[in-house]
């Protein structure tokens, strides 16, 4: 990994949700890559725990308590940022909940809005206070998941969530255009501790596995590495779209 480029050297990357899992891979990736990133959670002991794991790579890190929901929370994220780097190159819009397995019409509205209020309209609120300090080449990614293509039943209205990033993705690339870049990522199954229920279940995974092409369940590292292909001048050209990176499962045309 410390051979990779450096495609972020003097930029700046917020990735919310990043204490753990993908979030974490991807502020890692970007960091390693030259990026100042800051990090965010809910908790303040895993913020400090990644701030040390990213420090001991050599990464410049600074690490805010977020719950995206929180929109105090949200701005002090904003503000802390501007304050230490002084602008915002990056952001990687990551966290997501699915609260229950339930089918939709079995949903409680407590689960409905949860969904939407963390997974869709917390992204948009964060991005109105960023937008802002974002500066011109600047680069936004949802990440949103395979499912948003086909909701399956124990994920079906977190799907749904998921399947509105990507219009959110197309209606802010037009938005954000053309001092901005924004685009997403649709990974497949990683077994992090979000997909733990069905990446845990021996049957579960092998079925998974079999419906992707290239046998395996993701890693993190995988959907770090298209984010940040996404978020790089690599990507100058590219704004408006989606990236599945799922191995080969079905997904779209
Ligand atoms: P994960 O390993 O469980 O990590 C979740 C991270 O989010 C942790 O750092 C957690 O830290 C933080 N977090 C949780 N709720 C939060 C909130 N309300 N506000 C701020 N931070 C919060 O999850 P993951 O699998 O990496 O998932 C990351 C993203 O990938 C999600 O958008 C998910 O939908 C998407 N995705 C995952 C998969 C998969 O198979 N894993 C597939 C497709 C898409 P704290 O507990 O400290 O808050």
């Amino acid at each position: 990994m410390e051979k990779i480029g450096k495609r972020f050297e003097g930029k700046v990357a917020i990735v919310t949700a990043s204490t753990q899992g993908i979030g974490f891979s991807i502020a890692q990736r970007l960091g390693l890559e030259g990026a100042s990133v800051v990090v965010s959670s809910r908790r303040q002991n895993n913020v400090d725990e990644a701030v040390e794991k990213l420090k001991a790579r050599g990464i410049e890190v600074l690490g805010v308590v977020c719950h995206v929901s929180n929109a105090q929370q949200r701005k002090n994220l904003i503000d802390k940022t501007v304050q230490k780097y002084g602008k915002i190159d990056v952001v990687v819009s990551n966290a997501a909940v699915n609260p229950s397995v339930d089918a939709i019409l079995a949903s409680k509205e407590a689960v409905l809005d949860k969904l939407w209020e963390i997974n869709v309209k917390a992204a948009i609120l964060l991005l109105q206070d960023a937008a802002p300090h974002l500066q011109k080449g600047s680069s936004v990614i949802f990440i949103s998941s395979v499912t948003g293509y086909q909701p399956p039943s124990a994920l079906a209205m977190y799907g749904v969530t998921k399947t509105a990033l990507l219009g959110l993705t197309k209606a802010l690339a037009a938005e954000m255009a053309p001092d901005t870049r924004v685009n997403c990522v649709a990974p497949g199954f990683v077994p992090t501790r979000f997909a733990d229920f069905l990446t845990n279940n021996d049957e579960i995974r092998k079925g998974i596995e079999e419906k992707t092409l290239l046998n395996r369940l993701g890693t993190t590292e995988d959907m770090a590495a298209a984010t940040a292909f996404l978020a790089s001048d690599d990507a100058s050209y590219i704004t408006g779209e989606t990236i599945v990176v799922a191995g080969g499962t079905p997904s779209r045309l």
